[in-house]
């Protein structure tokens, strides 16, 4: 059987000319970046080339950008960094985020709430799951430590009102955060335009390796470390830098960037073709998430009457991976905060599904799908 991979939000396969290009740091040049000698200089050229190239692809400066272990990391880092930051400095003691953030952020902003007495306020986001910007005025005050609004939904595919949103939190002095791991493959970043104080990545979202990322934080701005230890990125992330990892996330995120509008283009026309053909083909269907200011891979559903793990397991058995909407919720029966969030009822909420398209989608493969999934929703149905 052939196996169909339609789940890109959660992971992409390493593009080949970037796990060539990270090879050599395994073992030849294998030195550590903070070591004085011909070696550790090596790296340290690898890891600096590398700041460079990820800085000039988001609009940063390369002394902005902060190797981490990832988007998680990334989105501790900078809540927790920043909340702990502007309490010191100015007493600020409130969280602003949205109700549709990852977990990463999610999660982070309640252990600061429940472990380290600050309050965290939910900005209000319309049934696509978009930042109301009014609320959000309404709301920024001078006890806010810091605003974090995810770029482009990981379960929906949403993409915010990024520069409105800085600009409301450029006005107030508030620093603002971005998730931006979704859309860094799909979408023009570039964090000046848009007065984003912080802002995540993650390499294994756009064909790069696992377990790397970055934080890029405005020059100037200066975070509680969250990692202690050695003097690496400038005492702000210490540990021995993951070099081979440092330099495949620089060269995916150049590939991603130099094929974008190509990319985009064609996984536009795929991913509009799966949504109104699942919506005419499949009775009790609804599109969830933004019809239009969506990320070009991402088409995200629910349907009536069917229990979505049941779904992605039938789906499965027919050769098709897809999710539910967030990897991070396997065997998890509970709905989704996400779909709660745009105002589904808990029952509808269960019966999501998330499909997503990356670099090696056909619109062969797409066509399968779609041949297949009225069918294999009717069988959920019946089994109920
Ligand atoms: C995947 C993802 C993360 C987590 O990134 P990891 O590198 O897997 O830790 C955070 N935020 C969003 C929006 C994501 O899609």
């Amino acid at each position: 059987m052939e196996r169909v991979y339609l789940d890109y939000a959660a992971t992409t396969p390493l593009d080949d000319r970037v796990f060539i290009k990270m090879m050599p740091w395994f073992k030849q040049d294998f030195g550590n970046p903070s070591s004085v000698h011909y070696f550790g200089q090596q790296a340290e050229a690898a890891v600096e080339n590398a700041r460079k190239m990820i800085a000039g692809c988001v609009g940063a400066e390369p002394e902005e950008v902060i190797f981490t272990s990832g988007g998680t990391e990334s989105d501790n880092f900078a809540l927790r960094g920043a909340a702990l930051r502007e309490r010191e400095n100015r007493g600020a003691n409130e969280i602003l985020i949205s109700p549709v953030e990852h977990h990463a952020i999610k999660t982070t902003a309640e252990q600061l709430r429940d472990h380290f007495g600050f309050e965290v306020t939910y900005i209000d986001v319309d049934e696509y799951g978009m930042i109301d910007l009014r609320d959000l005025e309404q709301k920024i005050n001078p006890n806010t430590a810091v605003v974090s609004a995810i770029y482009a939904n990981n379960e929906i595919g949403t993409i915010n009102p990024i520069n409105e949103i800085g600009k409301i939190c450029h006005q107030q002095c508030i620093p603002f955060h971005s998730d931006g791991v979704q859309a860094v493959a799909h979408l023009d970043i570039d964090l000046k335009r848009d007065k984003v104080d912080l802002f995540s990545l993650g390499a294994h979202k756009f064909y790069g390796p696992k377990g790397i990322g970055a934080l890029v934080v405005r020059q100037g701005y200066s975070l509680i470390p969250m990692v202690t230890g050695g003097k690496q990125e400038e005492n702000r992330r210490a540990g021995t830098h993951n070099v081979p990892s440092i330099v495949g996330m620089a060269a995916a995120l150049k590939q991603v960037q130099d094929d974008r509008l190509m990319e985009c283009q064609r996984l536009t026309i795929l991913r509009d073709t799966l949504i109104n053909e699942v919506l005419q083909s499949v009775p009790g269907s609804k599109l969830t998430g933004h019809p239009r200011m969506r990320l070009p891979n991402h088409a995200s559903f629910v349907f009536e009457k069917v229990n979505g793990n049941q779904l992605l397991i039938l789906l499965d058995m027919a050769g098709f991976a897809c999710s539910s909407g967030s990897a991070c919720k396997i065997g998890d029966p509970s709905p989704s905060d996400v779909l709660l969030a745009i105002g589904l009822d808990p029952i509808t909420a269960l019966g999501s599904l998330r499909v997503t398209l990356g670099r090696e989608t056909t619109k062969r493969q797409v066509d399968q799908f779609l041949q297949t999934l009225p069918s294999v929703v009717e069988r959920a149905r019946k089994l109920g």
